[in-house]
């Protein structure tokens, strides 16, 4: 997982720790559906780091990994990204499929989707719409909440989050 290392060498204004080791990618390995279906739906399933296709009472489920980025206000050109999933259509995961290794793939017009993540936020993420921009061959890809939710992630993804927020991440995660 990626850190930003010796980012801060003064005490943080809010809580007076030194923020120096912060992680700048958290996420689960799987959507949050994986934990809900039964085991012998879970041996039907496939599951790759960036890719799941789960089924689920009857149906088929499709998931692929993405990263969503909230600017850090106090670092620039810095980000903090939740590695998230999402769920798609059987159209939409049908052309994540056709175009997976095709150079020119970032051309791809945006795809919408639903997070498939529970984040810590108060309110639920996991349904929230969101858009999927592809990227090239290699990257996950770009995930946006949907312009106009006043869900704090939304707002958090355009304005940004400091440092002290980023490092909050990773505790507020594992509780
Ligand atoms: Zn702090």
């Amino acid at each position: 997982m990626a850190r930003l290392s010796g980012t801060s060498r003064t005490s943080c204004t809010t809580c007076e720790v030194v923020h120096s080791d912060v992680a700048t990618i958290l996420g689960p390995t799987a959507p949050d559906a994986w934990a809900r279906v039964s085991e012998g739906e879970r041996l039907e399933a496939e599951l790759t780091p960036d890719v799941c296709i789960l089924p689920s009472g009857g149906l088929i489920r499709y998931f692929v990994r993405g990263h969503l980025q909230l600017p850090l206000t106090d670092i620039a050109s810095e980000s903090f990204t939740w590695s998230a999933w999402v769920e798609l259509d059987e159209a939409s995961m049908r052309s994540v499929a056709c175009t997976w290794s095709d150079v020119n793939r970032a051309a791809s017009p945006p795809l919408t989707g639903r997070l498939a993540t529970e984040l810590p936020y108060q309110e639920p993420t996991s349904g929230l719409p969101v858009i999927v921009y592809t990227r090239d061959v290699g990257d996950a890809p770009l995930l946006m909440v949907s312009p106009g939710s006043s869900h704090e992630l939304a707002t958090e993804q355009r304005d940004g989050v400091d440092l002290h927020r980023a490092a909050e991440f990773a505790c507020l995660l594992h509780h």
